[in-house]
């Protein structure tokens, strides 16, 4: 890498000063755009009084605006409705989105219309959004509801795949899933759910062309499942413009990551300009023996960097592992003690491109 100029680098080392500040807590997550790309933050899974939820369907825009949303999903189960049992809450399974609607459209959150279909494991539970119309995929028998869903082109997601209440030992995938899986009725997984992270569903993403999803499945209000400065667990969408079509066409072409706590967790070529687009380097002071790079972290993410195997002429990041946290910026030091420079290599451990396996990054200077 040429030292003649400034150069942006993506690229991490010794640390020199951390310049600023702490790493924050947020709940509103500033999270750039990547190139081609609008970034999205969307939950498609979430419940209100017209299932078992415990909050009017109008609550969850409000809860979207204040955090930043652009997309939610009521997908509210099908076949379990306490309130609506109890004679309290009788209307047919639209309603919650017809309610939400119109507060939506007011406040520019994006409503897809969906489901949650819920059975006994194996299946178990699954959500179908993207469908017109939720009456006709309530039906007695499981397969007439995700043939139902198919109908109306829903895009349908396996849902918190190792739920204690469904699996309690194991993370298993059963033969029903195949038979969904080939007969074009499964086109994703939650790998995380709540405060749930499932490596077996991201393996199986991996491993069969899923798209990975990360959803809230919030019942309460939802400041009484997160600390009111923390944010819910998400999908992040890539997607051509911020619409519904849009987050439709990035679903099916698998443009997605999950953000859970502080895991990122996605395709490795998705990560990596997600981690370009939000750290900014910046070549300075070039000499022989040593360069100096300022770094700024453009958005609320928190990134953890591991060094990993490296030519020994070079030497950066002393402690083996560096944290650049939300909006921070400071500068490190490459050195290379035999004037020979190589290869800076690293691991970002919080952008997982596979079960316990982060974001291999390698710079050559
Ligand atoms: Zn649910």
């Amino acid at each position: 890498m040429k030292t003649s100029k400034i150069i942006a680098l993506t690229a991490i080392v010794v640390a020199l000063a951390a310049t600023t500040t702490t790493v924050n807590a947020q709940l509103n997550v500033s999270i750039p755009d990547i190139p081609g790309y609008q970034t999205l933050k969307c939950d498609f899974h979430v419940h209100s009084v017209f299932s078992d939820g415990d909050v009017w369907p109008t609550v969850r825009i409000t809860e979207a605006v204040r955090e930043g949303l652009d997309a939610i999903s009521l997908t509210e189960h099908l076949e379990y409705r306490p309130h609506h049992r109890s004679g309290d809450m009788t209307s047919t399974h639209d309603r919650s989105y017809d309610i939400a609607l119109p507060q939506a459209e007011r406040r520019d959150v994006l409503l897809i219309r969906g489901s949650e279909i819920t059975r006994p494991m194996s299946p178990g539970h699954a959500n179908a959004i993207f469908i017109e119309d939720s009456d006709p995929l309530a039906t007695e028998e499981w397969r007439d509801s995700y043939a139902e869903a198919k109908r109306q082109n829903a895009f349908i997601f396996w849902n918190h795949p190792g739920w204690q209440s469904q699996q309690r030992h194991e993370t298993l995938w059963w033969p029903e899933h195949t038979e969904l899986y080939e007969g074009g009725m499964m086109h994703g997984i939650e790998v995380a759910n709540g405060r749930h992270y499932y490596p077996e569903a991201h393996q199986w993403c991996i491993d069969k062309g899923l798209t990975m999803l990360g959803t809230s499945d919030i019942h309460s209000p939802i400041q009484a499942d997160y600390a009111p400065d923390r944010h819910r667990t998400m999908t992040l969408i890539f997607a051509t413009e911020r619409s519904a079509a849009s987050i439709r066409e990035a679903l099916d072409a698998r443009r997605t990551v999950v953000y859970f706590e502080e895991l990122l967790v996605g395709d490795a070529a998705l990560l990596k300009s997600l981690f370009d687009s939000c750290v900014e380097f910046t070549e300075t002071t070039p000499d022989e023996r040593r360069i100096t790079v300022e770094w700024r972290n453009n958005s609320d993410l928190t990134f953890r960097l591991r060094k990993t195997d490296h030519d020994a002429a070079i030497d950066y990041m002393p402690t083996g592992e560096m944290t650049i946290g939300p909006r921070e910026s400071g500068r490190f030091l490459v050195r290379f003690p035999e004037g020979k420079h190589g290869n800076v290599n690293f691991e970002v451990t919080n952008m997982l491109v596979a079960p316990g396996r982060g974001l291999p990054v390698s710079y050559e200077f």
